[in-house]
């Protein structure tokens, strides 16, 4: 299962609306809580997602809008007893933050944190199928953006493999070396497999335009992005290091993005609408103003083109 669940979309400061910012993405056995701002601890309540499901949370910056929901959920994975390591990614600079929002009041500590800071722009995080990449960003304080990229494998076909009689651990042999000798005949895995294209998800939170916001962005099937601002603003969002909703659409256009998630809204802002206008005069692919308590599915597999 592939989909992200969006907990909050407002930036800076909750409105009768909009909680903080905060998105958890379901993809595969990992389910990573980024950004919880205040209040994603109750905000989870109202998902399917418990604070057991939860493998690993990635922080971008130390702005309060993305990690004042720290406190209420570390203590939460203790509370619930979550009996499995959870990994933990910020930015390295942001330690002390961490460090006290880690241990903002007492509790009874029992669930463990893997505590892995991002120290360096680029810096990868294997998991079990691909990586998860950190990118730095152009904000007042220490900011990394992230993306799980799946490498292109192949799907084996069972009728093909059966019409060969390749069965048991030649499977994974044709899979692994790309060929089989089989009675003097060799088979190849394109003759028994079908290509199977890696996804993209990426998360792109407070920055100015930069080479990070695109590198993010790249190849994306689903892009959540910040857009902070309006046209209208778009001086005070150079200014502040964020982006407008067109900014942020033409970086989805430019960088082949299939499904494009706007999000991280500026109080000032009471309809939404004009963020889907501005952005959609720059990108037609699939496009979502993130509501509070939504949930946005991956987009299916893109079909591998021919040769
Ligand atoms: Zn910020």
């Amino acid at each position: 299962m592939r989909e992200l669940v969006v907990l909050g979309t407002a930036s800076q400061a909750p409105t009768r609306a909009r909680n903080h910012n905060g998105y958890v993405l379901r993809w595969d056995d990992e389910v990573i809580l980024f950004d919880p701002g205040e209040g994603s601890q109750r905000q989870l309540l109202h998902t399917t997602v418990t604070a057991t499901d939860l493998t690993r949370i990635c922080v971008t910056h130390f702005h309060g809008d993305h990690c004042l929901g720290l406190p209420g959920t570390i203590q939460r994975l203790s509370l619930d007893r979550v009996p499995h390591p959870v990994a933990v990614h910020f930015p390295a600079g942001g330690a002390d933050y961490f460090a006290r929002l880690r241990h903002a009041s007492s509790f009874h500590e029992t669930a463990e944190l893997a505590v892995e800071p991002i120290g360096a722009d680029g810096q990868r995080i294997a998991l079990r199928r691909g990586t998860l990449e950190a990118r730095r960003l152009r904000h007042p304080i220490e900011t990394y953006g992230y993306r799980l990229v799946e490498p292109d494998g192949c799907r084996m076909l069972p009728e093909r493999l059966a019409a060969y009689g390749i069965a048991g651990p030649a499977v994974g042999e044709v899979q692994r070396v790309g060929h089989l000798d089989l009675d003097g005949r060799r088979v190849t895995r394109e003759e028994v497999s079908v290509p199977r294209p890696g996804q993209r998800f990426a998360f792109v939170m407070d920055t100015g335009l930069c080479d990070g916001v695109y590198a993010l962005a790249e190849h994306a099937d689903l892009l959540v992005i910040e857009s902070t601002f309006l046209e209208s603003e778009a001086a005070l969002a150079a200014e502040v290091g964020h982006l407008t909703a067109a900014q942020a659409a033409r970086v989805a256009a430019e960088s082949g993005v299939r499904r494009l998630v706007l999000t991280h809204f500026s109080q000032r802002y009471a309809d939404t609408r004009r963020f889907a206008d501005e952005a959609r005069a720059h990108f037609d692919g699939d496009l979502v103003i993130a509501e509070d308590l939504t949930t946005v599915q991956v987009p299916p597999r893109r079909v591998p083109s021919d040769g």
